[in-house]
């Protein structure tokens, strides 16, 4: 296909930056990939490869070995069409609309104004790339593109595995040069449940908003273990220890704003006898000020304000309000244990994401995460517990198991043997506490080797994203020299 390469002229490999410069005039947001499909379906077709899509949209393209491979094992590559469609409100530019200005600033490759969508184009380019050259060796390839990955790997959820022929499953979503990822984490939501009854306040009662904010948040996965404060936690503890020492009771209790986030935000409106609301006030200010000395290494900011309010039920009662804090306290968050195989990394953790009050009933949902399969059902366990204690109820909705390390994978050791070839270094092993298509794809098929490896990309989802021109091309060797490595004669077992 012709393509103007101003920006791109010179660049290596240039069927790979030809096809990723193609890919960012076409339209391809979460949701919305018909284009992308389109124009990944016309190219299969130029190329005579077979083609087939599931229910769920996703695409599988199978492309013959070449000449003396046809024997090897089918390897699939996989990488998803969509990307995050973010730009500044004052920029002319939008990807959704299929308009990404590409700038070059010295090694980096970025958009004028917007999200680049090397997240994950560079995957869609180099197995397109890698497919159409005859003179890269490779055994039979099968290539997944999956749709919607940014909205909750929903592609990769309604995925059909009975399409996957592979046994070797690589996967080009990796954001960091020099590190080979192994592993993630699989996901469990759980919602904790409890109706309690209310009744009509105090004579002389007046409402008071408890507020918490100023916490530095993140992701619930990735950022569990630096010990940061979570506001529901610190909302309900502050509370517990104020109501230990000065009655009032709960009227509502929200917070959070996502399940995959630490809340950073919480309120609740609690109902107090007039002659007793400086006490209370007191009470909550010094439970404030303990909370803020356990957090003050890791999240000094935390922010904890007493202001009238208006109540608009009725508060629960005294006995409903001493239950529903109770649940809070024991709703477990933070990691649980760490990795066997990784210093430093979480293999198991759990976070309360977010609170609601609806009616009399309060509802506590958290996000629980494994690599390791077997340990989610006694973090589940404690949260049923916490229900039934409450006398609640609890629900539970299985995500996707983990993807548990495999420190012997062949396809580990090929690629470890590939990338040390090639550039004469050790690659990073490693695994993240987040989850990763591979994790939902491999759910589907059992027994699948899985690896996951890309080229450095930096603030992706936003429009600082970026990625490393030369970091793209030793992604581009070691691609190549794996698929090959894979594909020699007598490496079908
Ligand atoms: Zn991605």
């Amino acid at each position: 296909m012709a393509v103007e390469m101003t920006t791109l002229t010179g660049l290596e490999p240039r069927s790979f930056w030809g096809h990723f410069e193609a890919l960012t005039r076409i339209p391809r947001p979460s949701r919305h990939e018909e284009p992308v499909i389109e124009h990944v379906r016309a190219w299969a077709a130029e190329h005579g490869f077979e083609l087939h899509q599931d229910a769920g949209r996703n695409l599988v393209i199978r492309v013959p070995a070449t000449p003396g491979r046809e024997s090897a094992p089918v390897v699939s590559l996989q990488g998803h069409l969509d990307m995050v469609c973010e730009r500044e409100p004052s920029s002319p530019n939008d990807p959704a609309e299929g308009r990404i200005a590409l700038v070059r600033d010295g090694d980096w490759l970025k958009a004028d104004g917007t999200t680049l969508g090397a997240d994950d184009g560079v995957a869609i380019a180099a197995m397109m790339a890698l497919a159409e050259d005859a003179s890269l060796p490779h055994g039979p390839l099968e290539l997944l593109m999956t749709v919607a990955e940014e909205v909750g790997l929903e592609g990769a959820n309604a995925f059909d595995g009975s399409l996957v022929e592979g046994r070797v499953l690589v996967n080009l979503d990796s954001e960091e040069d020099g590190k080979l990822t192994v592993g993630c984490a699989g996901s469990t939501d759980t919602w904790v449940r409890v109706e309690a009854s209310r009744d009509a306040p105090v004579a002389d009662a007046v409402a008071l908003a408890v507020t918490v904010s100023g916490g530095l948040g993140g992701h619930s996965g990735m950022n569990i273990e630096y010990g940061r404060s979570n506001a529901i936690k610190v909302l309900g503890r502050a509370l517990r220890e104020a109501h230990a020492t000065v009655p009032f009771r709960l009227v509502s209790l929200d917070g959070g704003k996502s399940r995959n986030a630490i809340p950073r935000d919480a309120a609740a409106v609690v109902s107090v006898d007039g002659a007793r609301e400086a006490d209370l006030r007191a009470a909550i200010e010094t439970a404030a000020a303990t909370i803020r000395d356990a957090f003050s290494k890791t999240d000094s900011g935390i922010d904890v304000t007493v202001d009238a309010a208006e109540s608009t039920s009725d508060p629960w009662t005294d006995a409903a309000t001493t239950m529903l804090l109770d649940a809070i306290a024991l709703v477990p968050t933070g990691p649980l244990a760490m990795s066997p195989d990784f210093d430093g990394l979480v293999e198991t953790s759990t976070s309360l994401g977010e609170a609601m009050t609806d009616g009399d009933r309060l509802t506590l949902h958290s996000l629980s995460r494994s690599s390791n399969d077997s340990a989610l059902p006694e973090v589940i366990a404690a949260l049923d517990a916490v229900a039934r204690l409450a006398g609640g109820e609890l629900e539970v909705k299985h995500n996707y198991g983990g993807w548990r390390p495999d420190l012997d994978s062949p396809a580990l050791a090929a690629l470890h043997a590939s990338y040390e070839g090639l550039f004469d270094e050790e690659p990073i092993v490693t695994a993240v506490h987040a989850g990763l298509e591979t994790a939902v794809i491999g759910d589907k098929v059992p027994g699948l080797d899985m690896i996951s490896f890309g080229p450095q990309i930096e603030a992706p989802h936003s429009p600082d994203e970026r990625v490393s021109i030369p970091t793209v091309e030793r992604f581009w060797r070691l691609l190549v020299a794996f698929v090959d490595e894979l594909s020699k004669p007598g490496k079908d077992t």
